[in-house]
């Protein structure tokens, strides 16, 4: 996206302030995915004295690219949204039915913006509701910065791909956090599988951007939908409860409200 030379250029300038680049053979990734927006937000980020240090990429998927990083020693996730292959259509209707985003016009460019800020601004409801989510650091235009889970620069396992010793602790654990997130956070997930699951010692729920609050026309849709998907990954390992009394215990109520 961005030319190697800019790219060398504007490392030399963070690192003139102090920030440390880790894994310089990462360039190749990070000539695929920093455009200048990116560049520009990311040395607000170190200016604001936010990251510390910028290391290797943890994920790089369709929507956006994880990296490591560091704000004063301490482990960091550098999560970057893609500003030209988002999924602007999807993005533009989550926002629209979401009351706190619902006046968001604009560009691709102000979409992806308003989007970072609703991870956050989610992320935010989440952990002041004192669920086991990153917490969050910061943000600028289409870079959010939250908690590394994990240890030594080795980020926390999907649930996916985790050995559970006991899984039906981990589910209930998992249905008492959407009960939580929906009943004191007033937010439904809405992309809740065994992908956004982060696992170390207990679950953790990660990837908020999507998540919508109560209000939003789709909302009980999108909690049956996550309550589904958390009884099909989990119906493999353990006797999961019917889909229609969990909806009644987070809701209150198993149909959709008038
Ligand atoms: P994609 O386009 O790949 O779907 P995404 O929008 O789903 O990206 P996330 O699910 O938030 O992005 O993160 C992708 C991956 O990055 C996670 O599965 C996890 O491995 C890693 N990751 C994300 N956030 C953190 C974090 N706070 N700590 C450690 N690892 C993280
Ligand atoms: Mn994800």
């Amino acid at each position: 996206m961005v030319r190697r030379d800019v790219l060398e250029r504007f490392d030399r300038k963070i690192e003139a302030m102090g920030v440390r680049i880790k894994d310089a053979d990462q360039m190749k990734v990070r000539e695929d995915v920093f455009d200048e927006v990116t560049l520009i937000a990311l040395y607000r980020l170190v200016h604001r004295k936010l990251i510390s240090a910028v290391g290797g990429a943890i994920s790089t998927g369709k929507e956006g690219n994880v990296f490591y990083g560091e704000q004063d020693g301490r482990g960091i996730a550098i999560k970057i949204y893609r500003i030209q292959t988002a999924n602007f259509k999807a993005m533009t209707e989550y926002l629209a039915g979401d009351r706190r985003f619902a006046s968001v016009r604009g560009s691709r460019k102000e979409i992806v913006f308003a989007w970072t800020r609703k991870e956050y601004s989610n992320l935010t409801r989440a952990y002041e509701a004192g669920l086991p989510v990153p917490e969050p650091l910061g943000f600028d235009r289409n870079i959010l910065l939250m908690e590394f889970l994990g240890e030594d620069e080795v980020p926390c396992p999907q649930l996916r791909l985790v050995d559970l010793g006991d899984p039906a602790a981990a589910y209930r654990q998992i249905l008492d956090h959407i009960k939580t997130l929906y009943r004191q956070a007033r937010l439904v997930h809405a992309d809740l599988s065994e992908y956004n699951i982060l696992y170390c010692e207990k679950p953790y729920i990660i990837d908020m951007g999507q998540a919508v609050t109560r209000d939003h026309p789709r909302a009980f849709a999108f909690l049956l939908r996550d309550v589904k998907n958390v009884n099909r990954f989990f119906s493999r390992y353990c006797d999961v409860l019917d889909e229609q009394e969990i909806m009644k215990e987070i809701v209150g109520t198993s149909r959709r409200e008038p």
